[in-house]
């Protein structure tokens, strides 16, 4: 192994070439570098892609769920496929490297491979996968979740805030809703052996910690709320202060109970309001009706379901105390999953016979690696974001950074393939 570590030292000049060149795929309407599932410069940046899989090497392919997959065949016939991958579309007002370090740095690995005849036992699967990103219908990793067979009819059938159905957005994207439920599996006859992504770390603690890499422990679990408070609507102007049902003044106590909660978080948790939508919302009238929306995320699993009671318990006493009904309706969006203890001990050794210094570190952001670990053991490998920042214009990764992650990845892969 040592000998195509040595070799495998990944070309800068090219992969900052990527970055800059997929960057200028996006929507000037938008600030930022948006680039959203099923807009066209999404389409456009995938034919991008599809056109840089093929030039290192690949033979590419798009899945009946809409996912970028390029094989490089491997050595053995019978062995199950090793895939690696990442997203190229962003949130609204993204930045240029989550997703894009994972799919740019698997090509650049790819021609390493390529360049020095080394041939992988397994076949490569680099995956682009469709819409990483939540979206307007409130589902994140659509191609992914579509692979792993947890994509539904119901999440076809639903709705966004302009009422046209997910299904009918497939089929503007040219791809059949009735292809994207048979995707399941379909990456190749054999199964897969391992999945392991490289990503930005879209928090603080590697360059706090001056680590060059991530090894990731495990991926946050998210409970999301939905709140509705039904107050009463009133004069504004005549209404005594001790008489109103007040709906907006009890969402404000629930927000500030979800910090709360966040605050109190043991290991790694936080909670987030993200939205609210008072009615009738003119100044004259007292609000009557708000919906409120918020989540947890944590790697703890029992602090998750012990915070999840005791926010429903506090919002439901505080906005009694306003004279104000409320519904909570929470969902899980997706479990906390640990990432493989073997693929976590590859990751780590490779980084430790590179001599890079590392750091355990859990993921607060979903990664298409929660859907895939359905199929496969997988793991995560993350490089520094620049104060932390992330889902943001400012979002930035320093170059040597993403070569350093680079390295290990492809490192990574090559151990990966002579695992049992
Ligand atoms: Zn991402």
């Amino acid at each position: 192994m040592a000998t195509d570590l040595d070799r495998l030292e990944p070309n800068a000049q090219r992969v900052q070439d990527d970055l800059t060149e997929l960057s200028q795929i996006h929507d000037p309407a938008s600030s930022g570098w948006t680039r959203t599932v099923f807009s066209e410069p999404y389409r456009a940046s995938r034919e991008w892609v599809r056109a840089r899989m093929a030039d290192a090497g690949l033979t590419v392919h798009a899945d009946h769920a809409g996912n970028l997959i390029g094989v490089l065949p491997g050595r053995s016939a019978a062995a199950p496929a090793l895939m690696t991958g990442s997203h190229t579309d962003t949130v609204a007002s993204g930045g240029r490297f989550d997703g894009m370090v994972g799919v740019l740095g698997s090509l650049e690995v790819v021609r390493q491979l390529v360049e020095n005849d080394v041939r992988p036992d397994h076949d490569l699967l680099v995956v682009d996968f469709l819409g990483e990103e939540s979206n307007d219908f409130g589902l994140s990793c659509l191609g992914s979740r579509a692979l792993a067979g947890a994509l539904t009819q119901e999440h076809l059938d639903r709705r966004d805030h302009h009422g046209v159905r997910l299904g009918d957005r497939y089929a503007s994207f040219g791809l059949d809703p009735s292809d994207v439920l048979r995707a399941a599996g379909r990456f190749g006859p054999r199964g897969l052996h391992r999945y392991v992504e490289l990503h930005i770390e879209q928090g603080p603690v590697l360059e706090e910690r001056g680590a060059g890499i991530g090894v990731v422990t495990a991926i946050a679990g998210i409970r999301r709320l939905l709140a509705t408070f039904t107050g009463r609507p009133d004069h504004a102007g005549t209404m005594p202060m001790g008489d109103r049902r007040d709906a907006l003044v009890a969402a404000a106590d629930a927000v500030l109970a979800v910090r709360q909660e966040g605050c109190g978080a043991p290991v790694h948790g936080v909670a987030t309001t993200s939205r609210l939508d008072a009615e009738p919302g003119s100044p004259n009238v007292v609000p009557g009706l708000v919906r409120m929306q918020a989540e947890m995320r944590s790697v703890d699993v029992d602090w998750l379901s012990a915070a999840q009671v005791r926010l429903t318990e506090e919002i439901a006493r505080k906005a009694a105390e306003h004279g104000v009904d409320v519904d909570l309706t929470w969902s899980l969006d997706n479990d906390c999953l640990p990432a493989s203890p073997d693929v976590h001990e590859v990751v780590s050794s490779v980084a430790d016979s590179l001599g890079i210094a590392w750091e355990a570190v859990p993921s607060g952001a979903t990664h298409d690696a929660v859907h895939i670990a359905r199929l496969c053991p997988m793991g995560m490998i993350f490089v520094p974001s620049r104060g932390g920042r992330s889902h943001c214009p400012d979002e930035w990764t320093d170059l040597d950074d993403i070569v350093t992650g680079i390295r290990v990845h492809g490192a990574t892969l090559l151990a990966l393939d002579r695992a049992r």
